[in-house]
């Protein structure tokens, strides 16, 4: 009897999972946990890749690139067969991906583009309509006026690609002298701190005659926000953003930032689970796109961005619960 019930069990067994199916191991390496999107991201792809039958090891490199590139090397002694990276420095990943690929580690760049490597697929969003949806805005709601750029990381493809957007919008402006430059500078670590400091000194050196901020993201923007708010000013100086980061989504129901580019991470997180575990089969995952990042072109899927103002908060924040009504709207 008890040689029957084996039996059985091990038929039901291949019927449902086939008997060589592997399990891809992935190992997520993100640039900095402490900023909420980031948050988002891992908790969705984890799902997704475990859903997938994947296994999935996650690291932070707390914004430091010499963490991550051990995290990497870390990964690559586990023995994963996907590294998916959100670089925090998109240009110094060429030797440890080197490394990787001696291994025969599929390499997705998640989010941000890794240059001058031997990466296999890139997954974002339309980085340079993010920046021309920001600088849209910003025009729409003051056509002239003294603007204020305030860029994101240095080390981050994409902050170079969001001021690339801005910019085809903005230099037309500038050049027929509607709007003038106060002043342009980038953040570190697109850390809310660094953002703070940068805008109380920029306020001081314009004696606080600032009509426009060009934040690249919600963590900028809620840094400069801050000194705003310190010289009353907050809610009178419109101010973009990225991410609809809860607090950010909130400013703007308050009055106090203009936008943000809503970005749905969830389309992104689990698209890339999913080209993460085909890459990890050994398939080629469906691309539109190519980039080129300096040593080949890349395949690419880039995602749509939506820019959101008070205006249509409900359609597409809360519509796709990425907040809910009560987050946004409970004092
Ligand atoms: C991402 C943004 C994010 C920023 C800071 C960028 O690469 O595209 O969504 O706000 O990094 O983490």
């Amino acid at each position: 009897m008890s040689k029957i019930i084996t039996l059985l069990c091990v038929v039901l067994m291949s019927i449902s999972t086939p008997i060589f199916a592997k399990t891809v191991k992935i190992g997520m390496v993100i640039d900095d946990l402490r900023l909420e999107r980031w948050q988002k991201d891992r908790d969705i792809f984890v799902a997704k890749a475990e859903q997938l039958g994947a296994k999935v090891y996650v690291q932070s490199a707390n914004g430091n690139e010499q963490t991550q590139i051990s995290q990497i090397e870390n990964m690559i002694s586990r023995g994963v067969d996907v590294l998916v990276i959100i670089p925090t420095n998109g240009e110094v990943l060429s030797n440890v991906i080197k490394e990787a690929k001696i291994d025969g580690i599929e390499i997705l760049s998640y989010d941000r583009l890794i240059n001058n490597a031997d990466i296999d697929f890139y997954l974002s969003f339309d980085n340079e309509k993010v920046g021309e949806m920001q600088a849209k805005s910003m025009l729409a709601s003051k056509p002239s006026g003294r603007y204020f750029l305030m860029g994101g990381s240095p080390t981050d493809n994409n902050a170079k690609l969001f001021r690339q957007g801005q910019m085809n919008i903005l230099q037309p402006k500038i050049d027929s002298g509607d709007i003038k430059v106060v002043g342009d500078q980038w953040v570190n670590a697109w850390l809310a701190e660094n953002a703070l400091k940068i805008m109380e000194n920029a306020l001081t050196a314009n004696n606080n005659d600032i009509d426009v901020v060009v934040a690249s993201n919600d963590s900028t923007a809620g840094g400069a926000i801050q000194a705003l708010e310190a010289q009353g000013l907050a809610g009178k100086v419109f101010i973009s953003g990225q991410d609809a980061d809860l607090a950010a989504v909130r400013r703007i129901i308050a009055g106090t930032q203009t936008m943000t580019v809503y970005k749905p991470i969830v389309a992104l997180a689990q698209r890339a689970a999913e080209i993460a575990v085909t890459l990890g089969n050994g398939d080629t995952p469906k691309q539109n796109a190519k980039l080129n990042n300096g040593m080949k072109d890349v395949p690419a899927w880039l995602l749509e961005p939506i820019a959101v103002d008070v205006t249509n908060i409900k359609e597409t924040i809360v519509a796709d619960g990425f907040h809910s009504k009560e987050e946004l709207y409970s004092k």
